[in-house]
């Protein structure tokens, strides 16, 4: 599946708001949200109101660009949320977060998705013992995810998991630091995801 290769930090400006896809640049004064605020273009200092059909739109490019994913695997995530039981928008969602490359990087593995779908796609990482290099493999509750014995060096890791201090604090993940894997304890709750979303939106969107 391809993935957005643009340059990112666009991305958030025009969101209007910091998406948090560059690591720990996001956190420093380099990033570029923080210098110019307002839409890229030649309209983007512009104010215009906004169509139900363009926040819709918003929405869904916004958690796209979140996940890095492309429309058509993201519309496939639409159908089968919607052909699970419960809510749409929390399936899709819990889709989203069950991706491999996600939780290396929930887990601390890797500063951003991006860089955990890198890592992952070069096989740095088993679950349950075997290696798996696909980023959308869907994680399954008690699945273990630990860094390969001969990536245990690799320092993009190691930088990446300085970061966290104490425990891990996501109730659904277990990390174990000294031996570098994670268990995937349980698929989280809509409301233990901790982005600023509005997946139903996408929901008014899709069901147009
Ligand atoms: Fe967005 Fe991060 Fe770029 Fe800032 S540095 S604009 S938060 S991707």
């Amino acid at each position: 599946m391809g993935r957005y290769t643009g340059p990112v930090c666009k991305l958030c400006r025009r969101e209007g708001k910091k998406l948090f896809l560059k690591g720990e640049r996001c956190h420093s004064d380099k990033c570029s949200f923080e210098r110019k605020k307002y839409r890229p273009g030649q309209h983007g200092q512009s104010r215009s109101r906004k169509s139900n059909y363009a926040i819709q739109l918003r929405e869904k490019q916004k958690i796209k660009a979140i996940y890095s994913i492309l429309e058509n695997q993201f519309r496939n995530y639409f159908e089968v949320a919607d052909h699970q039981k419960g809510v749409t928008g929390n399936n899709l969602m819990k889709i989203l977060e069950r991706r491999l490359d996600n939780v290396v990087f929930r887990l601390g593995f890797a500063v951003s998705r991006s860089q955990a779908r890198q890592m992952v796609n070069h096989g740095h990482f088993l679950v349950n013992g075997r290696k798996i290099d696909i980023p959308s493999y869907q994680v399954e509750p008690g699945d273990t995810i630990k860094v390969k014995e001969s990536s245990r060096k690799m320092k993009a890791i190691h930088e990446s998991m300085q970061r966290i201090r104490g425990e891990h604090s996501l109730p659904w993940l277990i990390l174990n630091k000294g031996k570098m894997e994670g268990v995937f304890v349980q698929v989280p709750e809509r409301d233990q995801i901790d982005l600023d979303v509005n997946e139903q939106l996408v929901v008014e969107l899709y069901s147009k």
